[in-house]
């Protein structure tokens, strides 16, 4: 089966037990076993839940993985997946990773004896030279927030396997719709799946891909016994989501590809980071390893913080808020939203400005996109 028709069969769909074509929601903490010691195959919903397992084998599926599974949100994915490490391990990953994610490993797994090295991943001597006797784990993100930088697959994961580390790649803003990273070597790719995959900013979920057997073990062991899984209903909504991704993603690449042109023209815009144009520095990796270049538009303003605020009071189709990957636009400021618990001299050292501004472009009509960048942008001057 190709990745559309994954997309809407994967699973145990039609439901086996009922034929609804539309997977059930299973709402039940509990399964009422058959004789002492012998179950229907399902026994506690932290545990596994039949509605949750549809989803996770979609997207394993979707992947190209082993197995996949359902979290709570994408940071309950990435707070398990540090559970695969224990204290003194020393994990390297990027500069610009989402706000979050930089919280995760400074402030929190810190706390616990994990040590992080934060670099730009475009070259493999500053990658190699980082590497530690007690290095573990190489964590990336496939397109990085906000600055929408790419990373060489082929080299990291090279590296990866030469210094036998586990390679774990956050791919919630290419969705496999764009790259799998598993078929470049990768051990376990991460999502949100609040933004593209569910696509309707209507939940918050997470979710892991495993690339070995022994990995899904781990995986499904840390799950269960951290709790950190996700309810079946908003199970349920990720999958009704994730049957139109292909279309979806089609068509925001279509509208940012468009929008990222449209501000390149634009006089007030002083540079716009989108892989899809020549002038960003991953467009060289994006094309070679992407079959597209996703629906997210970074661009900064000429003139600072005063311009930026009077733009992003004045867009109207465009609204103001975090989250991305949804059907309606948003504008995001990084540094005072996703970005603002990274420390201002890191965001500056790594460009993520004042005046930097983040799109995630949603499928309305092309030409009202446009024409609310033109009048808000007209506000400005
Ligand atoms: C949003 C996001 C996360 C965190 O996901 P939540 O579902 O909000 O917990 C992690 N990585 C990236 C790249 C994200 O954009």
């Amino acid at each position: 089966m190709r990745f559309e028709t994954i997309a809407i069969h994967a699973g145990d769909r039609p439901d086996a037990t009922t034929g609804a074509i539309s997977v059930p929601i299973y709402q039940t903490a509990t399964f009422v076993f058959e004789d002492v010691g012998k179950t229907r195959g399902w026994d506690y919903s932290r545990t596994a839940n039949p509605t949750r397992k549809v989803l996770e084998d979609t997207i394993a599926r979707l992947e190209g993985g082993k197995a996949g599974f359902a979290f709570a949100t994408g940071m309950a994915a990435e707070t398990t997946l540090m559970h695969l490490l224990r204290t003194g391990d020393h994990v390297i990953s990027m500069d610009d990773i989402y706000g979050g994610t930089y919280t995760l490993f400074q402030s929190v797994m810190s706390t616990f004896g994990l040590e992080f090295t934060l670099l730009r991943m475009d070259d493999r001597q500053r990658i190699e030279e980082a590497i530690k006797p007690n290095t573990r784990m190489l964590w990336l993100e496939t397109l990085s927030n906000p600055l929408l930088n790419t990373i060489d697959l082929e080299m990291v994961v090279d590296i990866a396997k030469k210094h036998r580390l586990l390679i774990v790649a956050d791919n919630t803003f290419a969705t496999p719709y764009f790259l799998r990273p598993i078929e470049y070597g990768v051990d376990l790719v991460v999502h949100s799946t609040s933004k593209y995959l569910n696509g309707h900013c209507d939940v918050v979920g997470g979710a892991v891909v495993t690339a070995t057997d022994e990995l899904t073990q781990r995986v499904q062991f840390l799950l269960d016994a951290m709790g950190t899984c996700a309810s079946p209903f908003d199970c349920w909504l990720v999958l009704r989501g994730i049957e139109t991704l292909p279309v979806r993603m089609k068509q925001h690449e279509k509208n940012a590809i468009a929008v990222a042109r449209y501000l390149e023209e634009h006089p007030s815009v002083k540079r716009v980071l989108y892989p899809g144009l020549e002038s960003h520095r991953g467009h060289g990796i994006a094309r070679s390893q992407m079959k597209g270049f996703g629906g997210v538009v970074s661009f900064e303003l000429e003139g600072g913080f005063e311009r930026v605020n009077t733009f992003l009071r004045n867009v109207r189709v465009f609204s103001l808020a975090e989250s991305l990957g949804g059907l309606a636009s948003l504008a995001g400021h990084p540094a005072t939203m996703s970005h603002v618990s990274v420390p201002r001299d890191h965001r500056e050292k790594v460009g993520i400005s004042d005046g930097l501004i983040r799109l995630s472009v949603g499928l309305e009509n092309v030409d009202d996109l446009t024409e609310d960048l033109e009048q808000a942008l007209k506000t400005t001057v």
